[in-house]
């Protein structure tokens, strides 16, 4: 086996207390989505695994990632139409994407607490949270 990360490792102990085992295939699929920064859809992880694991199915991929996200090890990035994205980065930040070619880039902001705070207190919501992308296009489009 490939050297394990501490989070691939923290993550696997989080689904063995959920009652979850560990599989090889379930193995190599969160540890393909720890070790990017890319935010890839079901399709690419498929494509990036199926060699190693030819027996796996897309359906596997949407299952696992499924499970995933209902542990909490991982967010869905929902784009309308467009196939949802999953990242394995838990913490607190935003997205700036390419309307060209798609790319999703970590943007490290503080979260928005004021501007919550000011929905909250003009609308008489309870807020729970708030979705922020930015759009443009990244430096290789903009090059092109
Ligand atoms: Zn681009
Ligand atoms: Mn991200």
């Amino acid at each position: 086996m490939r050297g394990m990360s501490a989070s691939v490792h923290l993550a696997m102990e989080q689904l063995k207390m959920n009652g979850v085992r560990m599989t090889p295939q379930r193995h190599a699929i969160l540890s393909c989505l720890m070790d990017t920064k890319s935010h890839p859809t079901a399709d690419e992880i498929y494509k990036a695994l199926s060699p190693a694991y030819p027996s796996m199915s897309v359906a596997t991929i949407y299952n696992n990632l499924r499970l995933f996200v209902e542990a909490g090890l991982v967010r869905e990035l929902t784009y309308g139409d467009d196939s949802s994205r999953f990242d394995a980065d838990m913490s607190d930040h935003y997205h700036v994407i390419c309307k060209n070619c798609g790319r999703i880039v970590d943007f490290g902001h503080p979260p928005l607490h004021d501007v919550e705070k000011a929905a909250s207190e003009e609308t008489g919501f309870v807020v729970h949270g708030h979705r922020m992308e930015i759009y443009g296009l990244c430096a290789s489009c903009h090059n092109e």
